[in-house]
């Protein structure tokens, strides 16, 4: 298995390559050159366990890794880390899956990748003889960052840089981040929003001068955000996963089709799914929610991808996203591999904020749908879910359940769907508590946890509990154009 460029088909390289440079040298993202299938079926599937399954996903993507090295790193990552040794539990309430992919240290589904990323960059460094410091610079709308910063903490031979925007996360998440004490881990509030984060991040990737300062001084570039299919790998383990457990419990039959309604932001996770399905998995719809921020529900109705609006703060703010940098993956398929028309695409989509595939667009119509919530709607979703069955969901997922209503109400599609279900509701406590009764509008935060987990009757995850007890380690607070510099302080390139 070989990995490409996007915006460059000529090139070719190992997937241990691909994971260790992040971002290809044009700015273009590494694919697959062809989807592996599935090697074993449906029903042995269903008795393995989540490790067994994201052995049996990853080792075709990943081929260049032996079987050692694979188990090793998975061994590492899906371990006591998470709360429940089932990792990725589902859960049924009102005849909707949920699949609850935040076990995780950080409590956000960016643990299912962001724990195994930190062994599959370092098995890639010693596998291919590569002796740098790595330096992972992430942008952050908020979960990736702490996620990754949980993830790099302490290991060996990595440093890590996180940027979010100051003011578009929520209090949690900033104090989780915040909070993160390890000497190779910094953290910086931007003053801008996640795609000015993200925009300055991929310049800094594709910065030649610094690339060649920074190599001279032993440090080397790689990136934990979605643009790393060292992170998009992993996530495709976690649907088949979740199928599997439906064939299990005989949900249903091995070879339905089932749906996936994926809340989405920079159309990492809902790739993930695409990946999945091309692998072979039976997934008859990917419902992709967004929310006030629509830009990929109206792509999906248009053929327009067209950024230029005004970026909306939102209670889901790990969605409050405009530039979907995932999606380039799929323009790509959409473009026939054909990675001249799809720089040129992206080219349109720098200079014009805009670009049109109306015409080939619909090839994919019979798998994704766009779907939208804003926060009136989910917000009532919270408390009606929690009214009827006691369960609580999210913001994020809230926004994906939600659509999911407004889908099955506009096409009768009574498909088996889970619900990705992306965050744990701690990790937005006040939002969610104020959409469950009015009452508990304007509390403090952290108040609100205990009150959170008295009526979920869930315990507070550890999560929680530590950025409780944590002291907070720097406030760094920078503009956009002074990202560089802040990177170069930190790694002490001035002298
Ligand atoms: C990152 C994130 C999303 C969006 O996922 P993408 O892969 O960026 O589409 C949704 N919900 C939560 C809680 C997240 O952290």
């Amino acid at each position: 298995m070989f990995y490409t460029s996007t915006r460059n088909n000529s090139i070719k390289i190992t997937a241990s390559q691909a994971i260790l440079k992040g971002l290809s040298d044009e700015g273009g993202l590494f694919v697959p050159e062809e989807f592996p299938k599935l090697s074993v079926d449906l029903e042995t599937l269903a008795d393995m366990s989540y490790k067994e399954v994201a052995y049996i996903v990853m080792k075709d993507f990943l081929s260049d890794f032996t079987e050692e090295e694979l188990k090793y790193c998975i061994d590492n990552a899906y371990d006591s880390k998470f709360d429940t040794e089932e990792i990725a539990p589902l859960v049924e309430a009102e005849g909707t899956y949920y699949l609850e992919l935040f076990h995780g240290k950080t409590i956000a589904f960016k643990d299912m990748a962001l724990s195994i990323l930190p062994y599959l960059l370092t098995t890639a460094a010693k596998k291919n003889d590569f002796h740098k410091e790595i330096v992972i610079l992430t942008a952050t709308s908020g979960d990736t960052g702490k996620a990754a910063l949980a993830g790099f903490a302490d290991v060996k031979g990595t440093r890590i840089m996180v940027f979010y925007p100051k003011g578009g996360v929520s209090k949690i998440q900033e104090l989780q981040m915040l909070t993160q004490q390890e000497k190779n881990t910094c953290v910086y509030g931007v003053k801008g929003n996640f795609d000015d984060c993200q925009t300055a991040v991929k310049e800094l990737f594709n910065d030649e001068a610094l690339k060649k300062e920074m190599d001279e001084k032993g440090f080397a570039f790689s990136s934990a955000n979605s643009i790393n299919i060292g992170r998009l790998v992993p996530q495709v383990a976690y649907y088949v996963y979740a199928y599997a457990k439906l064939v299990k419990e005989d949900r249903i039959l091995p070879g339905e089709k089932i749906n996936f309604c994926v809340p989405t932001g920079n159309f990492g996770n809902i790739l993930a799914g695409f990946y999945a399905k091309n692998m072979g998995l039976p997934i008859n719809k990917l419902i992709c929610a967004s929310n006030e921020n629509k830009v990929l529900f109206d792509f999906f109705k248009t053929g327009e991808y067209d950024k230029n609006r005004d970026f909306v703060l939102t209670k889901s703010p790990s969605m409050d996203i405009l530039i979907s940098s995932n999606l380039e993956r799929l323009i790509y398929l959409l473009m026939d591999r054909d990675s001249s028309k799809l720089a040129s695409l992206m080219k349109s989509l720098k200079e014009n904020g805009s670009y049109n595939v109306k015409k080939e667009l619909e090839a994919f119509n019979d798998t994704f749908v766009g779907e939208y919530s804003d926060w009136s709607d989910s917000s009532k979703k919270i408390h009606d879910l929690y009214e009827d069955t006691g369960y609580v969901i999210d913001t994020h997922t809230a926004v994906a359940a939600a659509a999911l209503d407004k889908y099955v109400h506009d096409t009768k599609d009574h498909t088996k769907t889970v619900v990705v279900s992306t965050a744990s509701p701690f990790k937005f406590g006040p939002a969610v508590m104020s959409a469950i009764d009015k009452k508990y509008e304007g509390k403090d935060a952290l108040k609100l946890l205990d009150e959170l987990s008295k009526i979920a009757n869930v315990e507070k995850p550890n999560a929680i509990k530590e950025i409780l007890s944590l002291p907070i380690k720097a406030e760094n607070v920078c503009e956009i154009k002074e990202m560089k510099a802040c990177l170069k302080k930190e790694l002490n390139m001035n002298n």
